[in-house]
């Protein structure tokens, strides 16, 4: 198989990995070529929304485990590729050079054995960094079982590593992954985090992991409950969150017809909830089995729950109480705080501040007052009805980066 043929089976291979998307790192060591400052790294978003590098590649698709939902696992008889470490650094250094990619996402199914995939993986790196010069933004995975010493070696060449947790709970793993455990998981991870602590340059933009969800029973208290753990336990960077796809027909998964992309969708937003808005998993739901509802996002959903706690006064709120109104972002918090010391505000106020009013007017007052009569007192089936995202529901789909109301709320931070 020559170098293109294996790029197009372990590029393919690569898809079902999203835990990709990178942000700049500083390190500090600079030489040769690249960057990973400032505009940070070349994404690319996907039509199905879906962040990726551009050169996002498996090492091999060769795989000694046996993981029920995976497209690589050795009871598939699909076609099957192994890069060299010559290989993937000549193709990085190559397709940068063409300005085709900033940097490179290198993961592996697990060949021979883990210290044996750690090992091509660390020396890929270390051909890119020294034979290459290559400076630019490298994401490689630590593979489970692999040896401590391996993967600290990778981390110092690495800007980020991430081990995928695959799996939002352990009986799930045992049951879809006979073959990891919750340790071979968490052990790399730990040690990732421990060493990031005390040695400089060493995974300098942080970790990250995946969960597949879908694929299993596990609700999504229990995903965003776990989520909150990795990122408090181990400073992860990012959770991502994979919509499972159906590829093999395997008994133990759940029978899904498509990918949950809704769902996965929803999970974002409460994730971001909790990364950036200080909710907890435990105020998100009700109870452990409790699943986000798929018509509002997870703010109304809340909100919607705990009505005592409004109307906000906008002229009298805490920063803390602002940014939990739906249609309040941060940034148009901040700008509350800000401007009220001069004036009291208005809802005209509110609009050139960034608040969303089409979701914020049912849960705040300014200077006492609704922005429409009709507000006060509605019930919340009510309000929900009114803020039902029917996009949404009508078309279930992957949002796009360039959808419009993903794309106004990351400009705007509005959640
Ligand atoms: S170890 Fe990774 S590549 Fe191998 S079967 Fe499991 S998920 Fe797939």
């Amino acid at each position: 198989m020559d170098i293109l043929e294996k790029l197009e089976v372990l590029g393919a291979a690569a898809k079902y990995d999203v835990s990709c998307a990178s942000s700049g790192s500083k390190r500090e060591k600079h030489f040769g070529i690249g960057s990973t400052f400032s505009a940070g790294i070349c994404h690319s978003w996907t039509d199905d929304g879906r962040c990726i590098s551009l050169l996002k590649v498996l090492f091999t698709n060769e795989c000694i485990f046996d993981c029920a939902y995976c497209i690589n696992r050795k009871s598939n008889d699909i076609k099957r590729a192994t890069f060299t470490p010559q290989e993937v650094a000549e193709l990085t250094i190559n397709f940068y050079k063409r300005n085709y990619i900033e940097g490179l996402f290198l993961s592996s199914a697990i060949k021979n054995s883990p210290d044996w995939t750690m090992e091509m993986l660390f020396r890929t790196v270390w051909l890119l960094r020294f034979k290459y010069q290559f400076n630019g933004y490298i994401h490689v995975k630590a593979i489970p079982y692999a040896s401590l010493d391996l993967i600290k070696k990778t981390g110092f060449l690495a800007d980020r590593m991430s081990v995928n947790i695959e799996l939002p709970s352990e009986k799930s793993l045992r049951l879809l992954c006979p073959n990891k455990t919750k340790e071979s998981i968490l052990k790399p991870m730990e040690f990732i985090t421990k060493v990031a602590e005390e040695e400089k340059n060493f995974v300098s933009a942080g970790q990250s992991t995946q969960m597949i969800i879908g694929a299993t029973d596990d609700s999504d208290y229990k995903i965003i409950n776990l989520s909150q753990h990795l990122y408090k336990k181990f400073k992860l960077k990012r959770v991502y969150y994979s919509a499972y796809t159906p590829v093999n027909h395997d008994p133990r998964i759940l029978k899904v017809e498509s990918p949950p992309l809704l769902r996965e969708h929803r999970l974002y937003q409460a994730d971001w909830l909790i990364r950036v808005y200080n909710f907890s998993a435990d105020e998100l739901f009700k109870s452990k089995d409790e699943n986000l509802d798929l018509e509002v996002d997870p703010k109304v959903m809340w909100a919607l729950r705990n009505l005592d706690r409004f109307p906000v006064e906008v002229n009298r709120a805490s920063y803390e109480e602002l940014i939990r109104v739906p249609g309040v972002g941060i940034k148009s918090a901040r700008r509350i705080i800000k401007n009220r010391v001069f004036h009291s505000l208005d809802f005209e106020d509110l609009k050139k501040m960034g608040v969303v009013l089409k979701r914020a007017k049912y849960f705040l007052t300014c200077n006492g007052k609704t922005f429409e009569r009709f507000l006060i007192d509605l019930p919340p089936e009510k309000i929900k009805q009114k803020l039902i995202d029917k996009n949404s529901l009508q078309r279930p789909r992957q949002l796009s980066f360039f959808d419009r109301e993903v794309f106004t709320s990351v400009i705007t931070g509005e959640i």
